[in-house]
């Protein structure tokens, strides 16, 4: 089923009139399996090895499964798949090249859990050190702590042999500095959705055609004249228009049950500076237990620590449901802190990536996708290598934050990126 965005916002006052929690009307994909039932889309498997990942680590599961089944340490195998994403300048929601906070400096959070030894690390609010995951292990191994944050855990980094480099590639510079020019009536400061007093805004009084059509003429021009690329021009305005999310997990598990995982990002776009999302946190971007399985998050970091997702899916995984239902149950917990108003959960999402001990996973989301023909997808490999779409809970596309009015079709048409 696809929804337009217009679609999707009747579907919301819908929603946020029916919606009691459990109302199975708001809970399509989830209300069959509240409880320890398997589910049909439940991937109910015996194959070990198994990798589980966010979609952006697909091109690098092969190798890390290969080293897996060739006796790999099952943490180094899921670092071997993150570390992908971290090196690519062209992924700009991990490492180098992310997308830099609202002063234009990259900062970039890492957690782990290795489940063999029962033992956890963490960095927050890193700069200059792109692999953030291998100093995630390192504070592990090599400390009394699990985590270090900012500028004691850069100089760490760097006594563990880490280099320092600059992170911010000239594409992503262009793209804040395309922010900054277009934004400076809005940002992050101020109260966010969470406030009782937030209100959504109001409907612009233009046409929302002709709004459109002046705004993206109007950064299309500005990304030019800044030297951004032709064929990346309306990718960067999307990314101003609506400031992405981006983080990637991966859980693995080898053939004799042990589990790790971890998860890292470069966080939220133009977030303010030393903000440090669900990413970090251990219990909420990842949680890791021998006896149980892993769960790992992307997507809207403040509502996941909030529910400190990951550890909630794993106890529930503990307590008997399957991979799903656990996910789903940590799903409504979100839904829950809004007291079901669409109004608002319409401006967040959230992916989460659950693998069991036996090699049962699964990944739901809290909306379909971002837009239509956008669905969330996630990489899983346990023999076969393959992407799969997560299962959502709610029918319908998340809409980015700060809020705009929804495109019109013909501009959609017009470009991939603003789809
Ligand atoms: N969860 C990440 C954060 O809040 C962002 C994401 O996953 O897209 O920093």
């Amino acid at each position: 089923m696809t929804f337009s965005r217009r679609d999707f916002v009747k579907t919301s006052v819908i929603g946020s009139v029916a919606a009691g929690i459990g109302a199975t009307s708001v809970f399509p994909h989830a209300s069959a399996e509240s409880g320890q039932q398997g589910h049909a889309s439940q991937k109910e498997t015996s194959k070990r090895p198994v990798i589980l990942c966010a979609n952006n680590g697909l091109a690098y599961v092969e190798a890390a499964y290969a080293a897996l089944k060739g006796g790999a340490d099952t943490l180094d195998a899921a670092i071997q798949v993150v570390k992908g994403p971290e090196n690519d300048p062209n992924d700009d929601s991990v490492g180098l090249g992310g997308l830099p906070n609202e002063e234009g400096v990259v900062e970039l959070d890492s957690c782990c859990m290795h489940g063999p030894t029962r033992r956890a690390g963490a960095v927050g609010g890193v700069r200059n050190i792109k692999n953030v995951s291998m100093v995630a292990k390192a504070v592990m191994q090599h400390t009394g702590h699990v985590m270090l944050v900012g500028e004691g855990a850069e100089r760490f980094a760097v006594d563990m042999g880490f280099p320092r480099e600059n992170l911010l590639t000239d594409r992503s510079r262009k793209i804040w500095m395309l922010w900054k020019q277009f934004n400076s009536d809005r940002d992050w400061w101020g109260p966010g959705i969470a406030d009782p007093h937030w209100e959504p805004p109001a409907p612009d009084k233009k046409p929302q055609g002709e709004l459109w059509r002046d705004r993206i003429q109007q950064l299309q021009q500005q990304a030019a004249s800044l030297g951004i690329e032709p064929e990346y021009q309306l990718a960067a305005v999307r990314r101003i228009l609506f400031p992405p999310t981006g983080t990637i997990h991966c859980s693995a598990l080898n053939d004799k049950g042990e589990i790790s995982g971890i998860t890292t990002t470069s966080g939220l776009a133009f977030k303010l500076p030393g903000r440090v999302g669900d990413s970090p946190i251990i219990g909420a971007g990842c949680y890791t237990d021998q006896d149980v399985g892993s769960a790992g998050a992307t997507g809207s970091g403040e509502e996941n620590i909030k529910v400190a997702g990951a550890h909630t899916i794993v106890e529930n995984m503990r307590h008997g449901m399957s991979p799903q239902a656990a996910g789903m149950d940590a799903l409504k917990r979100i839904v829950r802190n809004y007291n079901g108003d669409m109004n608002k959960l319409r401006f967040m999402d959230m992916t989460y990536y659950v693998l069991r001990k036996d090699g049962a996973y699964a990944a739901v989301s809290l909306w379909e996708g971002y837009s239509a023909g956008h669905p969330h997808k996630f990489a899983v490999h346990d023999g076969t290598l393959r992407s799969e779409t997560a299962t959502p809970l709610l029918q319908g596309y998340s809409q980015e934050w700060p809020p705009f009015p929804p495109i019109p079709e013909e501009l959609k048409k017009d470009s991939e990126y603003l789809k």
